[in-house]
């Protein structure tokens, strides 16, 4: 992933694309007379749309192998805990609590107030059938229900490379892509328990996948700007003004969540398990809340948190360094949150119903992503990609969030490192013995 300076400048490109193209694309959808309508679906079909995908396709090219080791490594991070009894233990349960609540937060905002609804229904056709009816495929699949039980138990793959394979095809029963999370969650645990220097090989090839499948990332998204323009240009062409509706309806959703999240459970978990004031803390955590804010980066704001924890908090070094340093890449609140809402939103706009039980496979899939989400600028996004395909939503709409992700970035950003931060509060006042 490319650096802070490097990322900013990314950003700014991305968004001059995105306005580029919705421009462009809205000019078009407004000013081409009906009758020369099948020339301009031809150029979209045949070859704005085919460009825009190019950078899309080198993202899904590695969701698989990244979300793998993402999640060994983010698990193999936590292998402290078993040193560290009971601290790591509860610094888990709380990590884990404040992440379902989040995603909670997330779904049910989402369902309640329905941002993806609102466009009209001829435009939904439009674009449902302009991505070739990617959405019908998850239809089908979901009248294809099986029994409860055998949902929980496809979970625990029998053959974990079978899903992989198959985590993207509409036609597999089995767990798709959670039950490939679920794998590497067993093997990233696995690695904490196994003598070191037998597993050490295995370590270095988990942790080298892990960093080529973010450069592989990171040249995707060099032709980002261009493939944003194509894919704004397609989407506002074919939606025009209710696009701006909807996306404005999917921010403000997205915001509301994060303040819930950041200014009701937060101080709510604070009260009842750290004893602590939340005005207190909001004063003392103030700097690492305006760095995460301003960088859109949790590693980057690490060093901060745990000046802050140490200093401004009272929170012993030890509990402070250990929580804070596993929290700023597997302890994203916020990062969970949004992605939920992200890919119900989604969902809604493409009118894929989902059931309950698949909301639920989302909700995991989402907690499960908070820990293997890299701490940098944009590091959710794969994953969101990577949660899109397994329900068969259409990835390319990830087009339209991407020009404004920045801003929705340094947003949960600030919500991940706070989430840090009441962690630690919490374990400091319950540390137990360690
Ligand atoms: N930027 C986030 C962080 O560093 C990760 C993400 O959600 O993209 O915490």
């Amino acid at each position: 992933m490319p650096g802070d300076a490097a990322s900013s400048r990314l950003a700014a490109r991305i968004l001059a694309g995105l306005g580029i193209g919705l421009a462009l694309g809205l000019a078009a959808g407004i000013l081409v007379p009906p009758e020369g309508r099948a020339a301009l679906d031809w150029w979209i079909d045949g070859v704005i749309q085919p460009a825009g995908r190019i950078f899309l396709r080198i993202i899904f090219m590695v969701v698989v192998p990244l979300i793998i080791s993402a999640i060994v490594v983010g698990t193999m991070e936590m292998g402290d805990i078993r040193t560290l009894g009971r601290i790591g233990w509860r610094s888990l349960a709380a990590s884990i609590a404040l992440s379902a609540v989040s995603v909670g937060v997330a779904l049910g905002i989402v369902n309640l107030l329905q941002p993806g609804s609102s466009l009209p229904a001829d435009k939904r056709d439009a674009l449902v059938e302009s991505y070739s009816g990617a959405s019908q495929k998850s239809i089908e699949r979901g009248s294809q229900s099986q029994p409860l039980s055998t949902t929980l138990l496809n979970f625990i793959p029998e053959n974990p490379l079978a899903e992989a394979v198959n985590a993207f095809n509409p036609a597999n029963t089995g767990g798709g892509l959670l039950a490939v999370m679920v794998f590497s969650l067993f093997v990233g645990v696995a690695m904490t328990v196994a003598p070191r220097e037998k597993t050490s090989t295995l370590r270095g090839f988990f942790e080298g996948m892990f960093e080529v499948s973010m450069v592989i990332i990171s040249f995707a998204l060099r032709l980002a700007p261009f493939g944003v323009a194509c894919l704004g240009f397609v989407i506002a062409a074919r939606l025009g003004l209710d696009l701006f509706r909807t996306l404005g309806a999917y921010v403000g959703v997205v915001l509301l969540g994060l303040s819930i999240q950041q200014f009701l459970v937060y101080p709510l978990a604070l009260r009842l398990f750290a004893g602590r004031k939340p005005l207190d803390f909001f004063r003392g955590a103030r700097e690492a809340i305006a760095t995460a804010f301003s960088t859109s980066s949790s590693n980057a704001t690490l060093p901060v948190s745990i000046r802050v924890a140490e200093a401004g908090l009272g929170i012993p070094p030890r509990i402070a360094r250990f929580v804070l340093t596993i929290g700023a890449s597997a302890n994203q609140n916020g990062t969970a949150l949004y992605e939920g809402i992200t890919v119900l939103f989604l969902a809604q706009v493409f009118g894929v119903e989902l059931t309950l039980g698949q909301q639920f496979t989302v909700a995991l899939m989402c907690i499960m992503a908070g820990i293997g989400t890299a701490g940098v600028p944009g590091g959710s996004l794969p994953l969101v990609v990577g949660v899109l395909l397994a329900i068969d939503v259409p990835p390319d709409a990830i087009a339209i969030i991407l020009g404004i992700d920045r801003f929705l970035d340094m947003c949960r950003t600030t919500l991940n490192v706070t989430g840090d931060l009441v962690v630690a509060t919490i374990v400091s006042k319950n540390p137990g013995p360690a």
